[in-house]
């Protein structure tokens, strides 16, 4: 088969819901991918943040395929131990008291999120404040929770609850509290909406205000999750513990899972009957999830992230002080943008058929995820790459 067959047979049975680049993937190792036809890619966007660990990590791919031969699914009204040795872990990782609900995406995790807050208001606050330009997801509620209009035409009535105010404005914030705010969520850094870091002081009042009005302080970390940041979970990085948070992307490493945990005085308001998920924590993904928090620990990876990241930023803020059409380069960990002021499209496109793969948003906001992994010599592959189509463009 020929990427374009692919294409073909797309046109007449899949759902055109996706844009697509002219490549049919076919093979990942690490930072590498080759499509149908044999081509290789260098990933500096690997499944959009899910494989955290780059493509086909090793580790992950024995324990998937140890369980898989041992039992793939079960249901959830039996006892699973992966499923509690994870939420062990991911608990540990989170330095918070709080208990774990496993899902299989990101919309689904916000889901949960949202259930909680109400039940934390008990029928009488319901309301969730969230930012200008945020992404929670598809769903109908974390669309209705999504600070962007583009995604929400044709879509309407929306669910009802869900304020939006700016992005790193507090008095804004402040202002749109009232007696049925249940509850503030964001994006420690934007990562759709365009690689927006929030301010550090911003989070620490959003934190006061919450403690002085009993809200609940809901951190979307399912792209920042996992160690993409240089730290386990974003919010350690801002000294603050949120009291829900959510996860999905990175967390199984490739295989679909989404969770959602929080602290015990939150979580405890939820009983049996009242939230599930058929497919939640199944001992497959929960292996493969095991797999990933043991990886990043036993190969120190948020160092590498750390170190990486600052070597990456250099190397593109060089790229900036070459070339005018540069506007910005900003993020945290390895969550960075490069804002550029025209040829948004052309330089994306550019990458492509130089053989890297990366993401545009917002028509000029090229976005890297790299795997927590990847090695130097391949930031300096995807510089040279840059480098030529910048000169190009
Ligand atoms: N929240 C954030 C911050 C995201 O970046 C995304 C997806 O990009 C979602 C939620 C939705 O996740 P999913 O597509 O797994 O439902």
């Amino acid at each position: 088969m020929k990427n374009r067959d692919v294409e073909r047979l797309y046109s007449k049975y899949i759902m055109n819901t996706y844009t697509h680049l002219p490549i049919s993937l076919a093979r990942g190792k690490g930072s590498r991918v080759w499509d149908l036809e044999q081509n290789e890619y260098l990933d500096l966007f690997p499944g959009w943040g899910v494989s955290i660990l780059g493509h086909s990590p090793s580790k992950v791919v024995s324990h998937i395929r140890n369980q898989a031969g041992k039992i793939i699914h079960i249901s959830n009204n039996y006892y699973n131990h992966l499923q509690a040795k994870l939420a062990q872990k991911i608990v540990k990782i989170a330095q918070i008291d709080s208990k774990v609900f496993f899902c299989n995406s990101g919309a689904e995790a916000n889901e949960g999120a949202f259930k909680l807050a109400r039940l934390y208001g008990s029928g009488k606050r319901y309301k969730i404040i969230t930012m200008n330009d945020s992404f929670h997801g598809r769903t109908l509620a974390s669309l209705s929770a999504t600070g962007q209009e583009k995604y929400k035409e044709c879509f309407g009535p929306l669910l009802e609850g869900f304020m939006h105010v700016p992005f790193n404005d507090f008095e804004a914030l402040k202002m749109s509290v009232d007696d049925e705010t249940v509850a503030i969520m964001l994006e420690l850094v934007q990562g759709e909406g365009g690689v927006n870091v929030a301010n550090y002081d911003y989070i620490q009042k959003i934190k006061k205000l919450c403690s002085e009005r009993d809200l609940l302080f809901i951190a979307d970390e399912v792209q920042t999750g996992m160690g993409r940041t240089g730290k386990w979970f974003a919010y350690q990085n801002f000294d603050i513990e949120p009291d829900i948070v959510t996860l999905a992307k990175g967390i199984g490493g490739g295989v679909p899972m989404g969770a959602v945990f929080a602290k015990d005085r939150v979580a405890d308001c939820i009983k049996p009957g009242m939230h599930a998920s058929t497919f939640g924590g199944s001992p497959i993904v929960c292996k493969a999830a095991l797999a990933v928090i043991d990886t990043i620990m036993s190969k120190n990876l948020l160092n590498n992230v750390n170190n990486l990241s600052k070597y990456l930023k250099g190397r593109l803020s060089d790229l900036k002080a070459r070339y005018d059409l540069v506007s910005d380069i900003r993020g945290v960990g390895f969550m960075i943008g490069m804002e550029v002021k025209d040829k948004g499209r052309e330089i994306f496109e550019g990458c492509v058929a130089n053989g890297l793969l990366i993401n545009l948003t917002h028509g000029n906001i090229l976005r890297f995820l790299p795997a927590l992994n990847i090695k130097k010599k391949d930031i300096d592959k995807a510089i040279v790459i840059l480098d030529r189509v910048l000169k190009e463009v």
